[in-house]
Order: structure tokens, then C-alpha cells, then sequence
């Protein structure tokens, strides 16, 4: 089989303008970007307001293990599936981080023959949708240094400024710093630091808004810190918004790409997982709804995680309802959730995949209790026996759940037509979808409720002060907002090495913060990185350019 890459770089893409046009998109519907991508304009998409909606199809996955789920992949191979059996098909993506590739190997497009591409520019610099968020996000911390310096008429107190800086790099010398030295003309120093631009909330509130208004209005929200006397200060405050939004204008129209089988795929947004609900765009999924039959999208790491805050922040926040779940599962990660060692994955094990279906099983329940059905993709890797798959699919007989073995990362969309079909099946009636807790529910008792009907945890354990931080936005107007975890992806737990199905467990509440841009307050259950470092050993000591011109080693 061909890397990613060198399969990406033969594909037969077709201009974007024809892709365009398979969605009923005409020439001014659209702004392109070169050959193959496009911006899907702001008046095309107002022109949607009030059109039937096709159906929204999750894929998410059991607990990541360094063995790989292939989420993104099966999202792809599932929308090239849908389009080979006569639906219309189109697949919501996230665009990727430019500065963690040049950290280690690895891309978001997808892999193997389920794809999307360019996938170079998608894992680069793209449309430039995350040079904008950086700028948007940095334009304010300049005005707020600036504000401070030139008289401070609103009193921020300099040492509870919360709004960092951002830039898309590894680059741990970043974290933590000191700005303004050098003399009054350079303004007042205080600590400061940066964040890897996916961690913004300009990033999540980009990926929540629903048009540019109600963007300008999210920017506005953002509190940025604290006046002298305890009071939150807001963008607005600041008068940052409307230039906040005039830098984003472009970045907010959804990028339009296509599958290695030319088909639509709108790759917008990526906010971060943990501090963040990891999701792509509010708009490009609305605008997809509209002008598809079936949507695929994909959220972040496993379905407690992911899922949880796909169904409970984005559905919420952005009015949507979607139709049906798919989970991932691989031979591989079960077998690790059963106990094996990764080094020992190659030799059939059918005692530890039963053991490890246990995580599969939770996910399962979970997935239901949001009223929603679910059927399992046994993403199809090259060693896997029969007996394993076998005991995988009786393990889901016996919950009532359809396990369909896929092949799409060898066979792209032909590898996936049983799971298109047992979609199509599943969605045929129209599903019950509820989230998890009602929007008046309490702070705190989202937190509980998360933890203890998803996570399974006995108790929640708050951190000094939690509590205190939870009741006074609750008195300020903030209760309504929804609750974003941010816990390790590795285990239902808080305890990144209790894989399987852990309980009885206590998760430890250190921190919450509140994005009330975004619309959000996050939960902080560990530790949490927000400006990445790279490794000893860099993927950019092999990265360069050919005599070709072409990309080197990295992907
Ligand atoms: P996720 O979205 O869950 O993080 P991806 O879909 O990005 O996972 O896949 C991660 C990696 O695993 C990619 O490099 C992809 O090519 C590879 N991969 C996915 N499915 C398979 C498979 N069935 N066989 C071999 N490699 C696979
Ligand atoms: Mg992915």
C-alpha cells in the first residue's frame, strides 16, 4: 500500500467549480481558492435560511489507544459510501493545526484510500482561516495592553488580565513570559503567555457562530479579565469586536474540498478537544444540511468526550439534530482496552478483545441515552483474524447493536457500502435526540451529570474555590450555559491508564473557566496542555522540498 501521501498526490481531483455545482452551488456562489478549494460566500448561505435540512450522521470512537481508531478516515470512507449508493452525500471535517505537524508525523485528512484532498494545503496553510483566528486574537491583546497604557479608563487590574496571545506553533518557550518591558513608552509590564492558536476562543466561538452578526456579538462576550474591583471586562468593553470580526469575515465561510472520489467535503474549523468542543463549524454543517441528503461529520477523540460535547455544546448551541451515531472500533484498541501491550497487537487475542469490548459496550449506552441509534464501524486493519472479528460482532449481537466490518482505508468508499446501507437504514425512521441535561440545569450539577451518567465516575471532587467561581457566574447570568470537559481522552477516568470500563472512580475538578464568547464553561478534571512543545527529535529535521518542488517527509 502507498503513504497517504503518495496516494493524496495521484488523485484525480476535479476543479472545485464542479464540485461546487454538484452542490447547486453557480459561479458567484462561491470564492476559489486556487484549483481546488473554495469559500462558500456569506450571501449563498443566507439565501439557505429555511431549507429542508438532510440528515446529520456522528462518527465517533471507543477511547483512543496509540493503536489508532481512524475516525476522520471512516468519516470519509462513510460519505464516499453514501454517494456510491445513489444518496447525496457531503462530509464536515475539521482543518488541522499547522504547527503540531512539524512536532510528529501525522495528518487530519484521513488516510489510506478514504481521503481528502489537497491534503498538503489542508494540513498547512489552507485558506488561511487560522492565520485570521491568530490575528483576531492577537488584535485583542494588543488593545487591551494598549488600553492599559493610554490611561486604563476601565481599570483592568494587570494581573488578572486572562486573555493570552496565540500563535500556530510548538513552541513551549512561549508558555509563560513577561511583555511591555523596556520603559513606559513600551507600556506596563505584567505576565503573560501564549496558547496554540486552536485554543483560542476565537476559534470556538468561529466554529459556534451562525453568521457574522452573531459572531460579532460572541467576540463581544469574551471576557478577558478583571478591573480592580473584581469585576469581569469584556471585548466590548474594550471596543475590540467589530474590528475583531472584520479580520474573521473571510474565515467564517466554509471551505469547500473534495474525497479521493470527488466528492464534497467541507473542512472548517478545529478548535481544540479539551479546552474546546473539537468540532468543525456550526456553519459549514448547517450550510452542508442544507444542500445534502446525509452529512458525516466527526468529533474529537472518544465518544465521551467527543460525542458528549458534539451532542451537548455544538447541537445545542447551533440548533441541530442529528439522526444517527456511528462508532468506531478497531480490532487493535479493544485489544488494548483488553490489556495488551502494543508491541504484542500482531498475535490474534480473543480473550483480551472481549475483554476489551467493555469500553465499546459503555460507549454504546452512552450513545443511546441522547435517544440516538448507533451502529458499530470495525475499522478494518490488515492483521485482524476472523476469530476477532467474529468475537466483535457477536459481543455487539448481544447488545442489539449492527457491527459492519469496513475496508474503506484499503478500498475507499466500496469498502463502506454495508455501513452506507445500514445508515440509511437506521435513519429511515427519524430519531428522539435529547441532550443530556436541560439548559437550566445548574453548573455544577451539569459537571455531576457528566460524570456520573457518562463517565460512570461515583463522585466529583472540586478543587478549593470551584464551587465559589461555579455559584457567581451562575448569579451573573452564565447558568445556562453548557459545560465543556476537558479530561484525558485515554480512559472514562480522570487516570489515563485505567482503559476498559473503570468505575467508582472520583474525578478530581481542578479549575473551571468560563467562555462566555464561545458560550461555554470549562471543566478542567487533569492536566492540561495549551501550547504544545516538539519532541527531541522533530518531524521537521525531515521535512523539505524535493527538486520537483513537492513536499518532503511530512506525512
Ligand atoms: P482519528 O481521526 O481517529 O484520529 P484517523 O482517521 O486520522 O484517526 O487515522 C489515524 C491514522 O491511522 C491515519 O494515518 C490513517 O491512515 C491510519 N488508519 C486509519 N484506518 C486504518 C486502517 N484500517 N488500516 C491502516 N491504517 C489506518
Ligand atoms: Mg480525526
Amino acid at each position: 500500500m502507498k503513504s497517504d501521501i503518495e496516494i493524496a498526490r495521484a488523485a484525480r481531483k476535479l476543479p472545485i467549480a464542479q464540485i461546487a455545482a454538484r452542490l447547486g452551488l453557480t459561479e458567484t456562489d462561491f470564492l476559489p481558492y486556487g484549483h481546488d478549494k473554495a469559500k462558500i460566500t456569506h450571501d449563498f448561505i443566507r439565501g439557505l435560511e429555511g431549507r429542508a435540512r438532510g440528515k446529520l450522521v456522528l462518527v465517533t470512537a471507543i477511547n483512543p489507544t496509540p493503536a489508532g481508531e481512524g475516525k476522520t478516515t471512516t468519516t470519509v470512507g462513510l460519505g464516499d459510501a453514501l454517494n456510491r449508493i445513489g444518496q447525496r452525500a457531503t462530509i464536515c471535517i475539521r482543518e488541522a493545526s499547522l504547527g503540531p505537524n512539524f512536532g510528529m508525523k501525522g495528518g487530519a485528512a484521513g488516510g489510506g484510500m478514504a481521503q481528502v484532498v489537497p491534503m498538503e494545503e489542508m494540513n498547512l496553510h489552507f485558506t488561511g482561516d487560522f492565520h485570521a483566528i491568530t490575528s483576531a486574537h492577537n488584535l485583542l491583546a494588543a488593545m487591551i495592553d494598549n488600553h492599559i497604557h493610554w490611561g486604563n479608563a476601565l481599570a483592568i487590574d494587570p494581573r488578572r488580565v486572562t486573555w493570552r496571545r496565540v500563535m500556530d506553533m510548538n513552541d513551549r518557550a512561549l508558555r509563560q513570559n513577561v511583555v511591555a518591558l523596556g520603559g513606559p513608552a513600551n507600556g506596563q509590564p505584567r505576565e503573560c503567555g501564549f496558547d496554540i492558536t486552536v485554543a483560542s476562543e476565537v476559534m470556538a466561538i468561529l466554529c459556534l457562530a451562525r453568521d457574522l452578526a452573531d459572531l460579532q456579538d460572541r467576540l463581544g462576550r469574551i471576557v478577558i479579565g478583571q478591573n480592580l474591583e473584581g469585576r469581569p471586562v469584556t471585548a466590548a468593553d474594550i471596543g475590540a469586536a467589530g474590528a475583531m470580526t472584520v479580520l474573521l469575515r473571510d474565515a467564517l465561510q466554509p471551505n469547500l474540498v473534495q474525497t479521493l472520489e470527488n466528492n464534497p467535503a467541507m473542512v472548517h474549523g478545529g478548535p481544540f478537544a479539551n479546552i474546546a468542543h473539537g468540532c468543525n463549524s456550526a456553519m459549514a454543517t448547517r450550510t452542508a444540511l442544507a444542500l445534502s441528503d446525509y452529512v458525516v461529520t466527526e468529533a474529537g477523540f472518544g465518544a465521551d468526550l467527543g460525542a458528549e460535547k458534539f451532542l451537548d455544546i455544538k447541537c445545542r448551541l447551533a440548533g441541530l439534530s442529528p439522526d444517527a451515531v456511528v462508532l468506531v472500533a478497531t480490532v487493535r484498541a479493544l485489544k488494548m482496552n483488553g490489556g495488551v501491550a502494543r508491541a504484542d497487537l500482531g498475535a490474534e487475542n480473543v480473550e483480551a478483545l472481549r475483554a476489551g469490548c467493555a469500553n465499546l459496550g459503555r460507549h454504546i449506552e452512552n450513545m443511546r441515552a441522547f435517544g440516538l441509534p448507533v451502529a458499530v464501524a470495525i475499522n478494518h486493519f490488515a492483521g485482524d483474524t476472523e476469530a476477532e472479528t467474529d468475537a466483535l460482532r457477536a459481543y455487539c449481537d448481544g447488545r442489539g447493536v449492527r457491527a459492519i466490518i469496513c475496508r474503506h482505508w484499503a478500498e475507499g468508499g466500496a469498502g463502506a457500502e454495508d455501513l452506507a446501507r445500514a445508515v440509511v437504514e437506521m435513519t429511515a425512521g427519524g430519531a428522539a435526540f435529547a441532550p443530556l441535561y436541560p439548559d437550566d440545569m445548574p453548573l455544577w450539577n451539569k459537571i455531576e451529570t457528566i460524570c456520573k451518567r457518562i463517565y460512570r465516575a461515583s463522585a466529583v471532587e472540586a478543587a478549593p474555590g470551584v464551587r465559589e467561581r461555579l455559584e457567581e457566574w451562575q448569579a451573573a447570568g452564565h447558568g445556562n450555559l453548557p459545560v465543556c470537559m476537558a479530561k484525558t481522552q485515554y480512559s472514562f477516568s480522570a487516570d489515563p491508564g485505567a482503559l476498559g470500563a473503570p468505575e467508582g472512580f472520583t474525578i478530581p475538578l481542578r479549575e473551571v473557566r468560563l467562555a462566555a464568547g464561545a458560550g461555554f464553561v470549562v471543566a478542567i478534571c487533569g492536566q492540561i496542555m495549551t501550547m504544545p512543545g516538539l519532541p527531541r527529535d522533530p518531524a521537521a529535521l525531515r521535512i523539505g522540498i524535493d527538486v520537483q518542488g513537492r513536499v518532503q517527509g511530512l506525512f
